[in-house]
């Protein structure tokens, strides 16, 4: 497989099902230090030249204190690419961690929040695009499913509260199998962050079970990406979408049916 081929036609898709990118955007790309978001700003980069839309392409990372290394690899990695980067020390993120060294992740996710819209804003970008995989959908549905009694993922597209920015997640289509191989192709210096967020016991629970069905049925992820494009409300308990009195259902959209069946 080529695998650049195959990251750009998956980004390609995600970019074009869900309008990720629009004519004359300024794209925005949050760099964690890691294999996920690295991989979603080259790949942003090299589609520049071929997409049907013209947009340009910055990106930035919010220092929290929590990074295990210095960034300045990264730095020198992303100056030798000719990519704008900025990176942004959130001074409350440090006061937090001197306030509080114990304070909870509702807190400091708000803080992020609030310096991601900070900069971006600064960048004059219009959307954000964070490096969430396929992996992080199915993570999310299964949790949310048996954890908070909901049937949802995490949106594809989003808009901040005053629709100041567009939201965006191109990775959605790919798993972070391909973004390890990516990143290890690129030789980009990756940055370790002390966040475990994505270490928690459910989390890590979770993924077991993946990594498990998967050594059986190797599209898995593939097939529930697909199964969140294909809603059958009329099989599920939501009485809002339940119709009881047997008028025609309405029309849905194209399935997701190429994710599943494309090699
Ligand atoms: S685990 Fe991550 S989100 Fe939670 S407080 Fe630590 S750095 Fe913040």
């Amino acid at each position: 497989m080529d695998l650049e081929k195959h990251l750009l036609r998956r980004v390609g898709e995600a970019i074009g099902r869900f309008r990720m990118i629009r004519d004359g955007d300024r794209v925005a790309v949050a760099l964690s230090g890691g294999k996920d978001s690295l991989t979603l700003l080259e790949l942003l980069v090299r589609l520049q030249a071929r997409a049907p839309v013209r947009f340009s392409v910055c990106a930035f990372t919010v220092e929290q204190g929590k990074f295990l290394r210095p960034l300045a690899p990264l730095a020198e990695w992303l100056h030798s690419r000719g990519v704008p980067w900025t990176c942004y020390r959130d001074a409350a993120s440090f006061q937090l961690l001197e306030d509080q060294p114990d304070h909870g992740c509702d807190l400091c996710s708000r803080y992020r929040r609030r310096a991601v819209y900070e900069v971006a804003r600064g960048l004059g970008a219009n959307v954000i695009a964070f490096g969430h995989t396929a992996d992080d959908f199915c993570e999310a549905l299964v949790r949310n499913a048996m954890f908070t009694g909901r049937l949802s993922a995490l949106p594809a597209v989003t808009w901040s509260r005053d629709r100041e920015f567009r939201l965006v997640r191109p990775l959605v289509f790919v798993t972070e199998e391909l973004t390890r191989r990516f990143a290890e192709s690129l030789g980009a210096p990756l940055i370790p962050c002390g966040c475990n967020q994505k270490t928690g016991a459910v989390r890590e629970a979770i993924r077991g079970l993946f990594a498990q069905l998967q050594q059986q049925h190797p599209y898995v992820k593939e097939t529930m990406l697909a199964a969140m494009g294909r809603l059958e409300p009329a099989r599920l308990l939501d009485l809002r979408f339940l119709n009881l009195d047997g008028e025609p259902a309405p029309e849905t959209g194209e399935p997701l049916v190429s994710i599943v069946t494309e090699s």
